[in-house]
């Protein structure tokens, strides 16, 4: 498991556990165990939509041995979750509804624009045994297009220097795919 080999070399603040939907990874439990075990001490959370919360009958027993933040992201103001209300874990309810955007590009694609104004630009992704920018760029490829083909992301085997310039950019080209 790559975790490991990150473990050793970034210790964020907070670790956010997601998906798409993490409840659908029928391994999500020893998952959330080895996030615990490589980054103790960071605020772990694992953000879900909730509906598939009966579906993981020991999954409140691992958030609450592991210290793991359960974050339902809804969807939409009128979704009803089974929330384990008289669970002792930590809960917290985000309207994700509120934030999503449907605008297109900024006028010329400008990368200053649009990172200014968005709400991924401190959500920096470890997937696939790499870091990505944000979940735009981890998990949506836009082959086609010439923000794309620039773009890198940064390896394991990156120096320290390489790591720290990466983790410090703002907006860059990529960021012209964005409202
Ligand atoms: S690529 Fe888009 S979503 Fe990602 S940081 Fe840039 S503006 Fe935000």
């Amino acid at each position: 498991m790559w975790f490991e080999g990150w473990s050793k070399r970034l210790r964020p603040t907070h670790f956010s556990v997601l998906g798409g939907e993490p409840l659908l990874n029928p391994n999500i439990i020893p998952l959330l165990k080895l996030v615990k075990k490589y980054w103790v001490g960071s605020e772990i959370k694992l953000v879900t939509n909730g509906l598939l919360l009966p579906k993981h009958p020991t999954l409140l027993q691992t958030l609450y041995e592991n210290d793991i933040t359960l974050d339902i992201s809804l969807h939409d103001s009128n979704t009803t979750i089974p929330l384990p209300i008289s669970s002792p874990i930590k809960i917290n309810l985000r309207k994700s509804y509120e934030k999503w955007r449907l605008d297109p590009p900024s006028p010329g694609h400008n990368p200053i624009i649009s990172y200014t104004k968005c709400v991924c630009r401190f959500c920096t992704q470890l997937h696939n045994n790499m870091i990505w920018k944000c979940p735009r760029v981890a998990y949506v490829g836009f082959t086609n297009l010439s923000y794309w083909s620039d773009y890198k992301p940064l390896l394991l085997s990156a120096s320290d220097e390489e790591v720290e310039e990466f983790l410090n950019r703002k907006e860059e080209s990529i960021c012209g795919i964005c409202p």
